[in-house]
C-alpha cells in the first residue's frame, strides 16, 4: 500500500513537472525517460529538499562574515559547506575555474555562468573579475528565484552587488539566444548547471557565434559527478576546441572523484 503511494506520488509530481516544470522549455519530453529522471531529482532537490539548506546556509553566512569582504564570505560559506555539503563549486574546484579566468588578464568583456544557484561561483568570478577585468559584466544565470534571492544577499552582504553583476533570473538558452540578438561576444563561460545541457547549450552558443576564436574559454564542473557524458565525449574529440581535463573531487568531498573541463575556443 506504502508503495502504491509513493508511486502515485511520483506520477503526481511528474505531471505537475511535465505542465510547470523546472526545466519548462528545455529538452524535458524529448530525452525521455534521462531527462525526465534528471528534471525529477532537480525537482525534489530543488523545490522539496535544499530550500532548508539554503536559509541555513545564508543564515549562517550573515551572521558570520565580514560585511564587504568579499573573500570572508566566501570563507564562511566554504566552512558551512564542508560540514553540509552543498552543490558549489567548492574551495578546490573554484582554484580551477578561477586560475582559467585569470589566465585571461584584463581582456573578458562578456562572462556567463550558467547554474548560479545560491552564488557562491557568482562571488568568487565578480571578486576575481573585479581585480583583473574591472570592465567585464558577469551575466549569472539560474532559474531557481530562491537560489536568486540568496544570492542577491550574498553579493550585498560581499559588497560585489552593483552593475557588473547581471543576475539573470532565466534558463541558459534563453540568455544565450538574447546576448546573440544583443550582438555581444562571450569571453568567458562557465557551466555548472543541468548536466544534460551542457553540450546543447556550448553547441547553440557557438552556431550563434557567441565565441571570440582563440580566446574564449569554456570551463565546465562535474563532468564527472554527478557527471555529463554526453559534454565529456563532444568536448574532449572536438577539434574546434583546445580542452584540458583536471581530475579533481566533488566538492566538499575527499574522495568522490570529479573532473573539470577547461576549453578554449579555437575556431
Ligand atoms: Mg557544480
Amino acid at each position: 500500500m506504502a508503495f502504491f503511494w509513493l508511486f502515485a506520488f511520483l506520477v503526481a509530481l511528474l505531471a505537475v513537472e511535465v505542465q510547470f516544470g523546472f526545466v519548462k522549455g528545455q529538452t524535458f519530453m524529448k530525452e525521455w525517460p534521462h531527462a525526465a529522471g534528471i528534471s525529477l531529482v532537480n525537482y525534489m532537490d530543488l523545490k522539496l529538499l535544499w530550500p532548508r539548506t539554503q536559509v541555513d546556509l545564508l543564515e549562517y553566512t550573515l551572521q558570520n562574515s565580514k560585511r564587504g569582504d568579499p573573500v570572508d564570505v566566501i570563507q564562511k560559506i566554504d566552512d558551512f559547506c564542508w560540514k553540509t555539503p552543498t552543490m558549489n563549486v567548492g574551495d578546490v574546484k573554484g582554484k580551477i575555474v578561477d586560475a582559467a579566468l585569470e589566465s585571461m588578464g584584463s581582456s573578458p568583456k562578456v562572462v556567463v555562468e550558467f547554474g548560479s544557484y545560491m552564488g557562491y561561483s557568482t562571488l568568487r568570478l565578480a571578486n576575481l573579475l573585479r581585480r583583473t577585468a574591472p570592465d567585464a559584466v558577469l551575466y549569472s544565470v539560474d532559474p531557481n528565484p530562491l537560489g536568486h534571492a540568496v544570492k542577491t544577499t550574498m553579493l550585498d552582504r560581499a559588497g560585489l552587488l552593483g552593475p557588473k553583476v547581471s543576475n539573470e533570473l532565466a534558463f541558459s538558452g534563453d540568455v544565450v539566444k538574447r546576448l546573440a540578438e544583443e550582438g555581444k561576444k562571450i569571453d568567458f563561460l562557465f557551466l555548472d548547471h543541468v548536466k544534460h545541457l551542457y553540450a546543447e547549450d556550448t553547441q547553440l552558443a557557438e552556431k550563434l557565434g557567441l565565441f571570440r576564436p582563440g580566446q574564449t574559454i569554456v570551463v565546465a564542473d562535474n563532468v564527472i559527478s554527478p557527471g555529463a557524458p554526453e559534454y565529456r565525449e563532444w568536448m574532449l574529440a572536438n577539434k574546434n576546441y583546445e580542452s584540458t581535463p583536471h581530475t579533481t573531487l566533488l566538492e566538499y568531498t575527499k574522495s568522490t572523484p570529479d573532473e573539470v573541463i577547461v576549453s578554449k575556443y579555437l575556431r
